[in-house]
């Protein structure tokens, strides 16, 4: 869930931006006019990325950037301008812009600005106080709790960091030395076999039949995966 908005009123402009930022990784959104970019961003809260052009029908980029700030001080907002809006860098970057591309730009320069915010605001990390709904678990960030099918799992932080690791990661294969750093640290110094004793552990607390785990699945040889 890589969201990223942009806001540009030319449509050449815009695929152009759209079609690479796709191919980047990202799911993009896409407004024309600073008011639907505002009505987007209120639809789409966990959008982690703005890219606001300025010169707009109706309110302009600036306008934009000023009522996003109002409300939202962790979303990355980039500016789009053009070559001769030389004062407008510095304006954009006192209403609160975190950075400004200048048009025309290549995809590449395009996608290393977007990933520096997107990593800076936060990256995958859900937004704070949020929470990962994967049915039938909810795991509460801010309380740091989980629930299954709406009953508290009582869990350790260590479990519930491995937890919150697994559902941050749905589908992918984590091995062992990833889950023990991310977890534990990387100058924790202990044995890997900690890492299987906790998900033994965790096991127990979530999955259904412990003999055939559906939710925490093992990779012989290498680590666990989150879902089958
Ligand atoms: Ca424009």
């Amino acid at each position: 869930m890589k969201k990223v908005l942009v806001l540009e009123d030319e449509s050449s402009i815009r695929s152009f931006i759209v079609i690479n930022l796709r191919r980047a990784g990202y799911e993009v959104i896409e407004a024309e006019t600073g008011e639907e970019a505002l009505e987007k961003l209120k639809e789409f809260p966990e959008t982690r990325v703005a890219l606001l052009d300025i010169m707009l029908p109706g309110i302009d980029g600036f306008e934009v950037c000023r009522r996003i700030r109002a409300t939202n001080t962790r979303i990355g907002i980039i500016m789009l301008t053009a070559r001769s809006q030389e004062m407008d860098k510095v304006t954009g970057l006192m209403t609160g812009a975190d950075d400004y591309v200048t048009k025309p730009f290549s995809p590449a320069e395009l996608t290393a600005r977007v990933d520096a915010l997107f990593r800076r605001a936060g990256g995958d990390e859900p937004l704070p106080g949020g929470e990962i709904r994967q049915p039938p678990f909810l795991l509460n960030v801010r309380n740091r709790t989980l629930e299954k099918n709406g009953q508290r799992v009582k869990l350790t932080q260590v479990e519930y960091a491995i937890m919150k690791f697994f559902m941050e990661n749905p589908g992918k294969a984590l091995s062992r030395e990833e889950i023990l750093d991310t977890v534990w640290g990387r100058d924790y110094f202990g044995e890997l076999k900690i890492v299987d004793v906790n998900i033994r552990r965790l096991r127990l607390k979530i999955e259904d039949n412990v003999q055939t785990p559906t939710f925490i699945t093992t990779v012989w040889g290498y680590g666990y995966k989150w879902g089958g």
